[in-house]
């Protein structure tokens, strides 16, 4: 059976997530603040195959060992899926509360870092091992007022690239980033309900949902599941 690390299942896309790796049959080890009633039933029910650990991924020394990790993943196929994120602070650079840029660094760039090195040191008898960041196409383009979103998806997706290289000679090791495209979650409704200043695209995801041109979370995790977590 697969044994899938996943990060931030709480809400949006990451619970759409949680749901659908519990469908097809994953061990699932679900790190964050927070877990919804469903997910702490089913933990109570089906220890064997939900494990949840609470962590802030903004405060380092939270975030999961290798000990702790290879404890969860024995020999199984396993998976690393970076989905906890944050969009915060958007605003001008000069005019940024300095807490939310340490926090969304922690988030967004440290802890799938720290993540990812005990993750690789506990699959090492794994014999296959696939690592999932879920970025965004700020990554790629300057949306304004987003430089912290868009350094730190940027920094992400370097990073991916520089691991995936490291293994480009072991066809064990599957490492990808891959872009979820907007969609219906509360990062969205965070964006419209900015009241920052320095921020003109705010009208555009405001019309996007109006218009209902967000996807569901559900949608779009069937998506992710099918083009890059499919197998054993
Ligand atoms: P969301 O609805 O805001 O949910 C974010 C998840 O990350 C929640 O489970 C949240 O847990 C968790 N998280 C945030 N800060 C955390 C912390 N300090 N410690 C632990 N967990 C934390 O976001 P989403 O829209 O589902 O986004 C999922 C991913 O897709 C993110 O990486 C995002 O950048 C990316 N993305 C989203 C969109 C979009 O349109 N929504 C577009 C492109 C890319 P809590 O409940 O504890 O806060």
């Amino acid at each position: 059976m697969r044994a899938v690390v996943i990060t931030g299942v709480s809400r949006g896309l990451g619970a759409a997530l949680f749901d659908a790796l519990y469908e097809r049959g994953d061990r699932l080890f679900a790190i964050g603040r927070r877990f919804t009633e469903a997910q702490q039933g089913l933990a109570a029910t089906d220890p064997d195959r939900v494990l949840l650990r609470h962590a802030d991924l903004g405060v380092p020394d939270e975030v999961p060992d290798a000990v702790e990790l290879a404890d969860f993943l024995r020999d199984s196929p396993a998976v690393l899926i970076h989905n906890a994120g944050v969009v915060e602070p958007i605003g001008a650079v000069g005019a940024l509360p300095g807490d939310q840029i340490a926090t969304a660094v922690a988030v967004n760039l440290t802890a799938p870092l720290l993540l990812t090195n005990g993750f690789l040191a506990a699959a090492e008898r794994s014999e296959q091992v696939r690592v999932l960041f879920v970025s965004s196409g700020a990554a790629h383009r300057v949306v304004e007022g987003w430089a912290t979103y868009c350094a730190t998806k940027a920094g992400g997706e370097m990073l991916f690239d520089a691991v995936a290289e490291q293994y480009r000679d072991d066809p064990r090791v599957e490492v990808d980033n891959v872009n979820p495209g907007v969609m219906d979650t509360d990062m969205q409704a965070a964006i419209r309900g900015s009241t920052s200043g320095y921020f003109p695209d705010r009208e555009r995801y405001l019309g996007l949902y109006e218009r209902g041109q967000l996807p569901s979370p559900a949608e779009v995790a069937a998506r992710i599941v099918a083009q890059h977590l499919t197998g054993e």
